[in-house]
C-alpha cells in the first residue's frame, strides 16, 4: 500500500474579520509543532494576501475557496487562478457543495475550473458528495461516479498528482451529522476504485482523499484512521485554532 501523508485543510467559508483571520493563521502556524500532517487554510478571498504574509516561512499551505476558469476578463466578482497564485495560494477548492448547490455549478462548469487551475499551476481540492435523498435511495456511488467522470474529464494522470479529492456528503456539511467511519471508508474506497479505473492503480494509490462533513476533535481520530481516509476538509471546526489543531493532531 502506498504511504500517503495526511492532509487537513480548513475552509473558513465567509467567516472571519481581517484581524481574526490573521490571528487564526498565526495561531495555527505556531501551534503545529513538528506535526507531519500537511495543513492548509482556505480563508475568504479578500484575506488571502494578508494571510499569505502571516504564513510566510511556515509549513501551512494557502488555498482559495473558489476560482474562475478564465485568466482574465469581464467576470465581475471573480478571481482567476493566476490571481490566486500571485497572492500566494498553492491550492484552490473546486466544486464545494455550497458552490454546486447554492450557485448551480455543474460538473461541466467545474471541469473547466479544474483544467484552468491545474494548467495555471495551482493544486486543487476537488469536492464531491451526495445529497441525503441520493444516499437514501442508494445512489451514492452513481453520484460520485458522475461527479468524478464529469469533473475530471480530460485531466491527465500527470495532473492527478496535483489533485486531492474531498468526499463531502452534503447531508453532513455544517449539520453536525457526521458520516460513520464505515460510511466514509466505503465511499473513499469507491472513489479510489473509480480513480483506478480511470487512471490506473498507481495514480489511485497515491491519491489523497479527504473526508469533509462535521469533522470535530471528538470524531476526527476514528474517521481519519480509516484506511482510505487521508485527511479532512474542515469547515466550522477550522475557525478556532484549538479545535483545528486538535483535528490535525488526531490525523497524525
Ligand atoms: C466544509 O465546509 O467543507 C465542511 C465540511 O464544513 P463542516 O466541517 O462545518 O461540516
Amino acid at each position: 500500500m502506498a504511504l500517503r501523508p495526511k492532509f487537513v485543510a480548513g475552509n473558513w467559508k465567509m467567516y472571519t474579520t481581517l484581524g481574526g483571520a490573521k490571528e487564526l493563521a498565526a495561531a495555527i502556524a505556531s501551534g503545529l509543532g513538528d506535526s507531519r500532517t500537511m495543513v492548509a487554510v482556505c480563508p475568504p478571498t479578500l484575506w488571502l494576501s494578508a494571510v499569505a504574509d502571516v504564513l510566510k516561512g511556515t509549513s501551512v499551505l494557502l488555498g482559495a475557496q473558489n476560482c474562475h476558469f478564465e485568466k482574465e476578463g469581464a467576470y465581475t466578482g471573480e478571481s482567476s487562478p493566476q490571481m490566486l497564485l500571485e497572492v500566494g495560494c498553492q491550492y484552490t477548492i473546486v466544486g464545494h457543495s455550497e458552490r454546486r448547490h447554492g450557485f448551480g455549478e455543474t460538473d461541466a462548469f467545474l471541469n473547466k475550473k479544474a483544467h484552468a487551475a491545474l494548467s495555471a499551476g495551482l493544486k486543487i481540492i476537488f469536492c464531491i458528495g451526495e445529497l441525503l435523498s441520493e444516499r437514501e435511495t442508494a445512489q451514492t456511488e452513481s453520484v460520485l461516479n458522475t461527479q468524478l467522470i464529469g469533473g475530471l474529464a480530460g485531466i491527465t494522470a500527470e495532473q492527478m498528482k496535483h489533485v486531492v479529492i474531498a468526499y463531502e456528503p452534503v447531508w453532513a456539511i455544517g449539520t453536525g451529522k457526521v458520516a460513520t467511519p464505515q460510511q466514509a471508508q466505503d465511499a473513499h474506497a469507491y472513489v479510489r476504485r473509480t480513480i483506478a479505473g480511470m487512471y490506473g492503480e498507481n495514480v489511485a494509490a497515491a491519491l489523497l482523499i479527504q473526508y469533509g462533513g462535521s469533522v470535530k476533535p471528538d470524531n476526527a481520530a476514528t474517521l481519519l484512521h480509516q484506511p482510505d481516509v487521508d485527511g479532512a476538509l474542515v469547515g466550522g471546526a477550522s475557525l478556532k485554532a484549538d479545535s483545528f489543531l486538535a483535528i490535525v493532531r488526531a490525523a497524525g
